[in-house]
């Protein structure tokens, strides 16, 4: 039977050893600091002298620390990268695809089998059946321990051979949240200066929310195809678009309200309209961000 190894006990590797342990796998766990460790071994974990100890006694090590710099000292010390040899390191600690690679190139020069994670989960929905998370690197470390993994979450996906592949999917997907979290910020402080409940608001929302995705997935399709001329099948354009944006900088003064989020979208759609998109499809924003084009307008 596989056995494991979580290093760090944090708020997520304590979930993902709690995950291990609930399917009786044996499961060894290191942390910074010793007294996170012990609700774990309540749980049936066990502990070691040192990293280097745990990283031995097992086939499969779970890293889960705050940022890949704290993970690569742990790693790289001498004594547990000589343990290291010959197992598999499974990245689940945050990072960038070009940190991702970087690992994947360290771990592939000593024969250690590297996997590097993305969750797309908060730590109450790890073991859940439809929990995803996306795994980058090698695909036969990724076959041979889909079971242990599997433990996560149901929805354990294999993204590429390329390491830094699951952190790009992570920063995308999360871009796309922090989108939707920081415009709902923005929108609740708008309903609440116009003295509108909050359920209400959140009614709503959640009854417009389809032609939102549609415009998404829309989106999605115009960008991947370069549909981005304003054309029959047009949701809206960017004119039309702005006709109904402009009023968020107007109401936000008139309340007093932040303008770093609006001014932000703003000035990108200025910058279209300057260079003569107004009739374009809101897929022509792309040129934009993806060519710096504000930047290169102002
Ligand atoms: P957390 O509760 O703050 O735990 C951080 C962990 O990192 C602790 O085990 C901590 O050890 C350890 N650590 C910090 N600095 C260290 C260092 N210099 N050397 C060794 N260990 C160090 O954070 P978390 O929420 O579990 O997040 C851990 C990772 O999971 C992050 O990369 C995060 O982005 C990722 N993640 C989190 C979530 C989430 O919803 N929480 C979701 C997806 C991904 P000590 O106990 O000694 O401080």
């Amino acid at each position: 039977m596989t056995k494991t190894c979580v290093v760090g006990a944090g708020r997520m590797g304590s979930a993902l050893a709690r995950a291990l342990l609930a399917e009786g796998i044996e499961t060894r766990v290191w942390n910074r600091s010793p007294e996170k460790v012990a609700p774990l071994v309540a749980a049936g974990a066990h502990t070691a002298e040192s990293l280097a100890e745990a990283v031995a006694a097992s086939d499969v090590v779970i890293v889960n620390v705050i940022d890949y710099a704290a993970a690569d000292a742990l790693l790289r010390m001498p004594a547990v990268e000589r343990a290291l040899a010959g197992k598999v390191v499974v990245q689940l600690t945050s990072g960038s695809p070009r940190q991702a690679r970087e690992a994947g190139r360290w771990a592939a020069e000593r024969g250690i089998a590297y996997l590097d994670g993305a969750i797309m989960a908060t730590p109450n929905f790890i073991g859940g059946a439809e929990t995803t998370i996306l795994y980058s690197g090698m695909r036969q470390a990724f076959e041979r321990h889909r079971d242990v993994l599997r433990v996560f979450g149901g929805n354990g996906v294999f993204v590429g051979e390329d390491a830094g592949h699951a952190s790009a999917l992570d920063t995308g997907l999360l871009t796309q949240m922090w989108g939707k979290l920081f415009g709902t910020l923005q929108a609740l402080a708008v309903v609440r200066a116009e003295g509108i409940g909050l359920e209400a608001y959140a009614r709503y929302m959640r009854d417009f929310q389809p032609v939102v995705d549609a415009a998404t997935d829309d989106l999605i399709a115009r960008v991947g195809e370069g549909r981005w001329r304003g054309d029959a099948a047009t949701l809206a354009t960017i004119e039309a678009h702005y006709s109904a944006f402009h009023h968020l900088l107007a109401v936000g003064d008139e309340h007093g309200l932040d303008r770093v989020l609006p001014a932000a979208l703003d000035g990108l759609f200025k910058a279209a309209l300057a260079a003569g998109h107004a009739a374009d499809d809101f897929a022509a924003l792309m040129r934009f961000i993806e060519r710096g084009g504000v930047r290169h307008a102002a």
